[in-house]
């Protein structure tokens, strides 16, 4: 459903992303771990346009966002942009709007939907992750395990066929990383597509179909947890997974 190509990105003169190759298959949850400095996050924005490539290729489902280092018209990158919902690390939530506005203003915005339709929507997702009595408060009366899960339910009103997560649980404490990786879990037990980029290896280890490790922007290696976990065949990998565990 995702085809990456030799991409390449740089920064001025540093090469954060050098031919970057991997694919995800329709319903597969793919972990990316990696090294800070890696590339990972560079990665994960360019699929959604957030950062412009300067080589390689994208297609989400068969239809180019950047084919050679060139890109779609302005609509054909807001058509393919829009099939991926992001999540990121500090949850980036309107903090003037509620829970509850948060979560229509895109539907509602960008796709003009029928307000009844988003409300239906908005109140089926704070049930599945467990916030339908925080519907109408502020962010800032959230924990942060509460705000991620009002950020992933607010990606998911666009309906996405693919989500997105850029080290979810990063900046929240440990205690509540568990609800946030639950959710994430149940989507990936419904066949959602989903890359995440994160440092929980268990997570990683017990959701992932499939493990992708960047080092340096390359991807060294990737395989089943079980490849990467026991049997890696780069010394890169074994000794950053040597490290994280
Ligand atoms: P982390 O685990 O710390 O989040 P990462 O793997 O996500 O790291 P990136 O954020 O993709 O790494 O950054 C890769 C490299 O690109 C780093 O060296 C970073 O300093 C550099 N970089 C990222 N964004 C920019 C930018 N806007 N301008 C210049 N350099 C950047
Ligand atoms: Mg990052």
């Amino acid at each position: 459903i995702i085809e990456v190509t030799n991409l390449k990105k740089s920064f001025g003169t540093l090469d954060v992303l050098k031919d970057v190759t991997f694919e995800v298959g329709k319903g597969e949850v793919v972990a990316v771990i990696g090294p800070s400095g890696s590339g990972k996050s560079t990665m994960l924005r360019s699929l959604v346009n957030l950062e412009q490539v300067n080589g390689g290729s994208i297609a989400v489902e068969g239809e180019y966002l950047v084919k050679d280092g060139v890109y779609a018209n302005p609509q054909g990158i807001k058509r393919i942009t829009s099939k991926m919902g992001m999540v990121f690390q500090h949850f980036h939530l309107f903090p003037h709007l509620t829970v509850q506005e948060n979560l229509e203003l895109a539907p509602r915005l960008v796709r003009g939907e029928p307000a009844e339709e988003s409300r239906r929507k908005r109140d089926e997702l704070l049930r599945k992750v467990g916030l339908t009595d925080k519907k109408e408060a502020y962010p800032a009366k959230l924990s942060g395990g509460q705000k991620q899960r009002v950020a992933i339910a607010r990606a998911l009103m666009m309906n996405p066929a693919i989500m997105l997560f850029d080290e979810p649980t990063s900046a929240l404490d440990p205690e509540l990383t568990g609800e946030v990786l639950q959710v994430i879990k149940q989507l990936a037990e419904e066949h959602m597509t989903m890359v995440v980029v994160t440092h929980e290896m268990g997570f990683a280890k017990e959701v992932a179909d499939k493990i992708v490790f960047m080092d340096n922007g390359e991807i060294v290696e990737s395989g089943s947890p079980d490849e990467l976990f026991h049997n890696a065949k780069h010394e890169r990998t074994k000794s950053f997974l040597h490290r994280s565990l």
